[in-house]
């Protein structure tokens, strides 16, 4: 079965809601293509004015986060229903950002995985290795506790639609790119472990992106690979060489 590639942005704390109806409007010509799922990751408050300024585009527009309970006293958080109430599809959950920063664990993650999954969003769920567990070699081992422990009670049609994102964090924002056979090993031990998990039919639908300073210069090459489906996009997803990673 043939898998839609997905190239998402993550916009993390970047724009304004101004910028970001601006840069809305610059990538609009650029990232037309009917083979790809595009998807602008951005901060709550661009939420709608990016939602109205992509109506009648092919983008559609996720959420960089969101809390687990549907509403009540949790002062500064934004649920579920209100990002799907405000046309938002996709949602990142696990980035190492809120991982490090946030203390978000991975039974918090697995939390998320599932409301997002009963409102209606579709998770991009993050994973990914340090360096020092790269050069400990640890790396599969540890991507494979994320996931199990992201994605425990997760029913395997509900696998089947989500979007996993392996992220190396030594290469997010550094301008180090994992090279392509170092990232199609990762995708492949992801696909192999949700088989293991699941079945080949899940392991098949399941969507695999690489992200970690992709751009245009080495998009190409990591999209060839038959493991990685797509990418998360973060530097670059601000630039109008988006346009070139949706074309490449
Ligand atoms: C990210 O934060 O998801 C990311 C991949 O960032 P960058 O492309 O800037 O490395």
């Amino acid at each position: 079965m043939a898998r839609k590639r997905i190239i998402a942005g993550n916009w993390k704390m970047n724009m304004t809601p101004s910028e970001a109806v601006k840069l809305v409007e610059e990538l609009k010509p650029l990232v037309v293509n009917d083979d790809v799922d595009v998807v602008y990751c951005v901060p709550a408050i661009d939420i709608v004015p990016v939602v109205e300024a992509v109506k009648d585009t092919n983008v559609q527009v996720g959420a960089e986060n969101f809390y687990i309970e549907d509403k009540g006293a949790y002062t500064g958080e934004i649920s579920a229903p209100m990002l799907v109430d405000a046309g938002v599809k996709y949602v990142i959950i696990g980035h190492s950002e809120r991982r490090e920063y946030f203390k978000e664990d991975d039974a918090f993650l697995n939390k998320k995985v599932k409301k997002a999954i009963a409102s209606g969003l579709t998770p991009i769920l993050c994973c990914g290795e340090t360096l020092e567990q790269r050069e400990m070699g640890v790396t599969m081992d540890w991507i494979r506790l994320q996931i199990k422990s992201d994605l425990a009670g997760v029913a395997a049609d509900d696998v089947k639609n989500l979007v996993i994102a392996y992220e190396p964090i030594w290469a997010i924002g550094t301008g180090k790119t994992a090279t392509s056979d170092q990232a199609e090993e990762v995708c492949k031990g992801i696909r192999e472990l949700i088989a293991e998990v699941y079945d080949t039919d899940t392991a098949e639908a399941v969507r695999i992106q690489y992200g970690g300073s992709m751009n245009a210069g080495n998009a190409k090459e990591l999209l060839a690979k038959p493991n990685i489906d797509g990418g998360l996009i973060g530097g670059a997803s601000l630039k109008a060489e988006f346009g070139q990673v949706v074309n490449a």
